[in-house]
């Protein structure tokens, strides 16, 4: 199994729009971070998570071209806006293009961008738009080569929940702020996690760094790597507080678990 991170940075990215702070101006590419989403492949399957705003700038920067489906982790722009850039995975699969979520957040995905779920507009070739078919989770599933086993999580308040995703020994929590005990029951085992820290104080949406080691001391995965870091955290800093077997993600980082 590979995983590539294609982005780890916070709502806004790092840097963000018009800020002058130390790594906001940081010349260091592991600050530079784009939107949360990862691709997973196992043999000859590949999955993308979430639809990032900036998935065309990744799909560039991973040399990716095209992959088998997409799994959408929840509706927040940062995870879907991307989703127009999706007719480039049409256009090399010649073929409409599987999009797995929670019924909730299809359903979001179909309000924001009803014309990716309409009829195929193709013509000699080209794809106009995303042809998209909505595929709702309701359980563990099967993508090609790829089990998968969703768990739910909260994202804090009034948000709507995340899914959390375990790929074998894999798993993939973004955007969570409470990990049920059911999540903890579904992540037992894995060898490595990809985990929610957005940053080093609490935030009503995001889990913050105790909170996150904390999780992580429970999991006890082999390999931890924090994602959707937002522009307080500086790579170098950050690296040299976590334990052993804690890191950050950076943009372009590749696992192998
Ligand atoms: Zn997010
Ligand atoms: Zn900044
Ligand atoms: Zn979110």
């Amino acid at each position: 199994m590979k995983i590539t991170v294609l982005g780890c940075g916070g709502s806004g990215g790092v840097p963000l729009i018009g800020c002058g702070c130390p790594i906001c101006r940081s010349p260091d590419p592991r600050n530079k971070r784009t939107r949360v989403s990862v691709v997973v492949e196992e043999g000859p399957t590949r999955i993308l998570v979430d639809c990032a705003p900036d998935l065309r700038q990744q799909f560039l920067a991973a040399g990716l071209a095209t992959v088998d489906a997409v799994i959408l982790t929840h509706g927040h722009a940062d995870h879907l806006h991307g989703i127009d850039d999706l007719r480039s995975v049409n256009y090399h699969r010649n073929a409409p293009l599987d999009l797995w979520g929670e019924p909730d957040t299809l359903r979001l995905a179909q309000e924001r961008f009803g014309y990716a779920f309409e009829r195929p507009r193709t013509h000699e070739g080209a794809w106009y738009a995303p042809a998209l078919v909505p595929r709702p989770i309701e359980g563990p599933f099967a993508i090609g080569a790829l089990a998968v086993t969703p768990f739910r999580q909260i994202h804090g308040g009034d948000r709507d929940p995340t899914l959390g995703l375990r790929f074998g020994k894999f798993a993939y929590s973004t955007d969570v702020k409470e990990m049920p005990d059911e999540a903890f029951a579904a992540l037992e085992g894995i060898d490595t996690w990809i985990v929610d820290c957005l940053q080093v104080r609490p935030s009503p949406a995001h889990s913050h760094l105790e909170q996150t080691l904390a999780w992580i001391a429970r999991v006890k995965p082999r390999r931890a790597i924090l994602t959707h870091m937002n522009h307080t955290v500086d790579y170098t800093d950050f690296a040299a507080q976590l334990p052993s077997g804690v890191e950050p993600a950076y943009d372009g980082m590749t696992i192998e678990p």
